[in-house]
């Protein structure tokens, strides 16, 4: 078993069972040379924090075409990278606990009228798996707020100008999307084979051959 899970570490084992194995069973170091799309998604993600704080005065260049929502966000005072954790019982526990489930970091929060609004930057295509994350950040916040009624989601494409109409999820709607999560871990540590599934996953994979990993693939 290996938890805490997020959703780059159940989609890697979803994309690929044996890409999972080697990244986070056996700790296989990756082949593929440091990407500079992965480098420059961090240093944006980190200027979009450091404005929210309030460390830059003016928003990042990189904002320019979603520059209005930005500020709108930092006069709203939302708050960024947050960090939250969730027990295998779905209650809230420290990000580093030994206890932790699953996790992850959310790039925007704050809450607004009963509401508990959530968003995520992003840069590069647009994917369809975006919004599933979402309800995964949904499940995960929720534990920490539990006085809210509702949740709203929005990505935010740096790159491309678009920021999504918002998703509104009712509480009522948490108890499913836990269990379907609950289900898909389920899969993935009850798995003792980890088989390849070769596909569009392996252009990009760390283990592949062509990279010189130890994957036929
Ligand atoms: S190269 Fe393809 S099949 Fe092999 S581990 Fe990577 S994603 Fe899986």
């Amino acid at each position: 078993m290996s938890r805490p899970w997020s959703y780059s570490r159940l989609s890697t084992y979803e994309d690929c069972p044996k890409q999972y194995w080697y990244k986070y069973v056996e700790n296989v170091p990756g082949f593929r040379p440091p990407s500079v799309a992965a480098g420059r998604g961090s240093a944006i993600h980190e200027a979009g924090e450091k404005y929210l704080m309030g460390e830059l005065k003016v928003y990042p260049p990189e904002y320019q075409r979603v520059s209005g929502h930005l500020m709108g966000l930092k006069a709203k005072k939302a708050n960024p990278e947050k960090k939250l954790a969730v027990t295998s019982e779905w209650e809230p526990c420290d990000y580093k606990a030994p206890e932790a489930y699953l996790r992850g970091i959310i790039d925007v929060i704050y809450e607004e009228n009963d509401g508990l609004h959530i968003q995520d930057f992003k840069t590069g295509q647009v994917y369809d798996s975006h919004p599933v994350q979402m309800e995964l950040y949904v499940a995960l916040a929720a534990a920490h707020y539990p006085a809210v009624t509702h949740y709203v989601t929005r990505l935010i494409y740096v790159d491309k100008g678009i920021v999504t109409a918002p998703k509104r999820t009712e509480a009522a709607r948490l108890k499913p999307i836990r269990l379907l999560l609950d289900g898909r871990i389920k899969i993935a540590e009850d798995d003792q084979i980890y088989p390849t599934r070769a596909g569009s996953s392996c252009r990009w994979c760390d283990y592949s051959q062509k990279y010189g990993g130890p994957c036929p693939h």
